[in-house]
This record gives C-alpha cells, sequence and structure tokens, in this order.
C-alpha cells in the first residue's frame, strides 16, 4: 500500500535574502517605532534558530498605544471621509502586494508554515481584505446598517500564531474602514510579519495612531483588555481564553467579537467522488499543519465506504512532503512551538491510552524543530478526548455512521461550532445537511475555502460574531447586530 514514489523532487528553497530581520524590535505606537524595555527571543520553529528579540509591552506601553489611537481618533480618523479612508486602505493593500514575498517569507521563518502557503494563501488574502474593506469605507451609509453608522472608536485587538498576518488583515481592515483606530497585538510567537505591517503603515503615510502594534504575551492581552481607554475588543484564539475575556469585559461597555476554537466534522457520504472527498480531507486537516481553529478534524466516513477512503487517505498522506517550510515543494512545515507539540503529543497519545488506532505517514522528521507526521486515527468513538478536544495539529480522527441523520447526530455532538464539510453528489443532501449542522461556515464538496466577501465566526463555544463581508463590518459599528 505505501508506494513509493518513483522520483524525488530536488530542493526549491525560497531566498532568506529577501528579508532583512532587525537583531531587536520596539512597539510601533503613534508612527512611530519606539524601544521596548523587556524583551524574548521569536525563533523558527523549523530550526530552533533564534531570529530576533520582541519587546514584552506593560502598562506604560499599552497606556502609551492607547491614547496615541485615542488622539488619532479624535483628531483625524473619526473626521476624515470615507472616501479618504478608503484611499489609504487601498494604498496599504496595493504595498502589501508589491512586498509579498517579504511577508511571505517572514511568514515562514516565524511560524513554520511551508512558504507555498504564506506565498499563496496567507499573504494575497491579506492583500485582498484591505482592498475588499478599502471599497467599504466610503459606502458605510448604504450598506443596510444604518443611515449614519458610527465607529466605536478605539478597537483592542488580539491575534493568534495560526493565520499571523491573515489575522491582522481579517482585524484592521475593517475597523479601519468603519472608522476605528486600533491597538493591535500579535502572538507571542509570531510578531514578525504584524512588525513589518507596521513599516508598511509608515510607508502608506498612515496617519499617526491610527494603527499601533504593540508586542507581547498573555500579560499585554490582557492590558489590552482591560483597558478603560478601548471601545471594541476582537480576539481570535483559545476558547479558554476567550472565556476569560468574555468575563472580563461583561461588566463593561465595550462591544467583543471572539473567534474562538473548533472540531469540525468532514462528513463523507457514500455518494460522494471519492478521490476528490481524499483530496479534501487531507487539505481540510493537513493544511498548515492542522494549525487552522476551522480544520475538518473529524473525519465522520458512512461505513460502506469507510475501508476503501481510510485506504486512499493513507496512500496520499504518505505522499505529503513533510519537511523544511522554505523549500517550495513542501507541503507540511513545522509546528509552531514546543508548547504547541507537546499539546499534540498529549492528545494523541490519549488517543492510544483510549483505545483508537494510530497511523502516521511514513517520513523523516528533521532532527531539530518542532514537527509531528501526518497521524490518523481510526477506531474513534465520541467520547474519545482526540474526538472532543481541539489538538491544532495534522492529526485525523475518524468515525463512522450508518444514517445521514446519525452523520448529522456525531457531526453537532461537540461544544464547539465554527465548520463543517459535507461531501456528496446528490444537491438535495448537501442542503439537508447543511441546514442540521450547527456550524458557521459549512463548506460543500470543497474545504477551507476563505473569501474577504464571506462571513466566518461560529456557534456554541467557537465564538461570538462574524468577521468577513458585511456582518464582519457591522461588527465595528456602533449599535449594530453584528450576528
Ligand atoms: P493559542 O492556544 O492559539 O495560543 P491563546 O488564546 O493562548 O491561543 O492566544 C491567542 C492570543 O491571545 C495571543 O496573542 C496571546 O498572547 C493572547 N492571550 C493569551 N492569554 C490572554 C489573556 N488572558 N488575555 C488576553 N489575551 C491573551
Amino acid at each position: 500500500m505505501e508506494e513509493k514514489l518513483s522520483f524525488e523532487y530536488a530542493p526549491a528553497p525560497e531566498s532568506r535574502a529577501l528579508v532583512t530581520i532587525k537583531p531587536k524590535y520596539g512597539h510601533f505606537i503613534g508612527g512611530k517605532f519606539v524601544a521596548g524595555s523587556k524583551h524574548f527571543p521569536t525563533i523558527n520553529p523549523a530550526t530552533e534558530e533564534v531570529l530576533s528579540q520582541i519587546s514584552l509591552a506593560g502598562k506604560a506601553d499599552v497606556d502609551a498605544a492607547v491614547k496615541a489611537a485615542r488622539k488619532a481618533y479624535t483628531t483625524t480618523w473619526s473626521k476624515m471621509s470615507g472616501k479618504e479612508r478608503g484611499k489609504y486602505l487601498f494604498r496599504i493593500a496595493r504595498i502589501m502586494q508589491e512586498r509579498s514575498r517579504e511577508f511571505a517569507v517572514l511568514e515562514t521563518l516565524d511560524n513554520g508554515k511551508p512558504i507555498r502557503e504564506s506565498r499563496d494563501v496567507d499573504v494575497p488574502l491579506a492583500a485582498a481584505h484591505f482592498f475588499y474593506h478599502a471599497g467599504w469605507a466610503d459606502k458605510l451609509e448604504y450598506a443596510g446598517l444604518g443611515t449614519t453608522p458610527k465607529a466605536h472608536g478605539v478597537a483592542g485587538q488580539i491575534i493568534p500564531w495560526n493565520f499571523p498576518l491573515l489575522m491582522l488583515a481579517w482585524k484592521v481592515a475593517p475597523a479601519l474602514a468603519a472608522g476605528n483606530t486600533v491597538v493591535l497585538k500579535p502572538a507571542e510567537t509570531t510578531s514578525l510579519t504584524a512588525l513589518l505591517f507596521a513599516e508598511v503603515c509608515h510607508q502608506a503615510e498612515l496617519p499617526a495612531g491610527v494603527v499601533n502594534i504593540v508586542t507581547g504575551d498573555g500579560s499585554t492581552g490582557a492590558l489590552i483588555v482591560n483597558h478603560p481607554g478601548i471601545d471594541k475588543i476582537a480576539f481570535t484564539g483559545s476558547t479558554e481564553v476567550g472565556k476569560i475575556i468574555a468575563r472580563a469585559v461583561a461588566t463593561t461597555n465595550k462591544s467583543v467579537t471572539l473567534e474562538l476554537g473548533g472540531k469540525a466534522a468532514n462528513i463523507i457520504f457514500e455518494d460522494a467522488a471519492i478521490d476528490e472527498s481524499v483530496e479534501g480531507i487531507v487539505n481540510g486537516i493537513f493544511f498548515n499543519q492542522g494549525h487552522v481553529c476551522c480544520a475538518g478534524s473529524r473525519l465522520i466516513l458512512q461505513e460502506s465506504i469507510a475501508d476503501e477512503v481510510i485506504e486512499k487517505l493513507k496512500n496520499r498522506m504518505a505522499k505529503i512532503r513533510v519537511g523544511d517550510p522554505m523549500d517550495k515543494n513542501t507541503d507540511l512545515g513545522a509546528i509552531n512551538s514546543k508548547e504547541q507539540l507537546l499539546k499534540i503529543r498529549e492528545l494523541t497519545a490519549a488517543g492510544d491510552s483510549e483505545g483508537a488506532e494510530r497511523w502516521s505517514a511514513p517520513c523523516d522528521l528533521p532532527g531539530k524543530g518542532f514537527w509531528f507526521a501526518p497521524t490518523i486515527f481510526t477506531g474513534v468513538t465520541q467520547a474519545h478526548r482526540i474526538a472532543r478536544e481541539e489538538i491544532f495539529g495534522p492529526v485525523l480522527s475518524v468515525l463512522t455512521f450508518r444514517t445521514p441523520q446519525e452523520a448529522i447526530d456525531k457531526a453537532n455532538n461537540t461544544p464547539f461550532g465554527l465548520s463543517a464539510g459535507i461531501w456528496s453528489e446528490k444537491g438535495s443532501k448537501v442542503l439537508w445537511a447543511s441546514q442540521q449542522l450547527r456550524a458557521g461556515v459549512i463548506w460543500a464538496n470543497t474545504f477551507n475555502k476563505f473569501d474577504p466577501t464571506s462571513p466566518f465566526g461560529g456557534y456554541k463555544e467557537s465564538g461570538w460574531g462574524r468577521e468577513g463581508g458585511r456582518h464582519g463590518l457591522s461588527a465595528y459599528l456602533k449599535g449594530v447586530s453584528h450576528e
């Protein structure tokens, strides 16, 4: 079954010389780079090489950033016409495109994801978010969001490490289009593209203080969440931290959107196109090392086709190229951090001890860095931790079903509800299933497709509110329901 490839790809590494990484970074506050006081290292997870020293923002830095954002809001940004704001967003989008190779290389070095993904997915989509929202800036009155839509003021935004630049774009673009100013904190392991984005804001001559970037860990995030000068919080990250944030803002006037975890079901009905489904399953869980909150981490297979699909899937998994993320041939890169690798190991060990059967693709993992081979668990039951908890790694849990209703019941049996996939050649079955599934995004005969025009967000513990599209925009305007 494990056929060997008849040929090997020659290495095709992207050039690291495309980026200049400073030995040390500060924060971007009030249009200027300011030195930080404490620092921590950011590393390349594929090699464990220290790339740079990142500043850990404390109270004084966050205060300064909020003050700069407030000043920019009251003196400049809230007074500017939507048309003028839109011009800045277009300018930022164009500069991101011009500097796309730099962004892609930096993202891959700092995050561990394959250059092919950062180059073809993260960076183009990030620019697309700015282009899309640039078009909204002068049309807010006509968006069906009230006759005089008004910005919240200062938005505090906290993002994770799985799509660092893209999550920044999801947050900053609608905030600015709607007329807010921003204090953004990237995740502690992936600050570099946010700091390059600060340079882009400078290059675009964005008025000082409209975008402020402070780096740091959860303690910096908490300072932003609890800051009295912030009007709106937008967070993407774990459900655990999302709950802390929800509690912290509950007694305040802050508006909040949360995009949290997921445990997406990818349902394959017996009438699905099998080969296409196998490609979709692979894309659903192994894209970005499974570091995707909407990853199709639970495969729900109709029993009659289960053996065939699993065999084809293992064959396909054996051909996934794991290794140097800077190589343009690489399919699966490094796990973003040691902590994340330990979490994946802990949950997969629970899979073994609870009785599921593990199979990992045969591949040589590099000696240094954080790596996990593409893995599939069969014989999984709904009670197993690997069927219930978010693994956030290249690990697929397989469950089976006999009737369509059983598939839906199993898919919905989760505290999450971010996304789901349905594979069937029968349109009526796809429509029926999509109406039964409690998930914010449902893909049919495809998986992990994103577009700035389409709202994204979850049910239940997967979060509050939507990002993207007109729905996402409304979350940055006062008094407009964002559901
Ligand atoms: P993950 O498990 O994906 O790393 P986290 O929720 O821990 O997700 O982190 C997502 C973002 O939230 C990061 O930028 C992190 O620094 C920040 N963060 C962590 N803890 C807190 C907190 N208590 N308050 C605010 N932000 C936090």
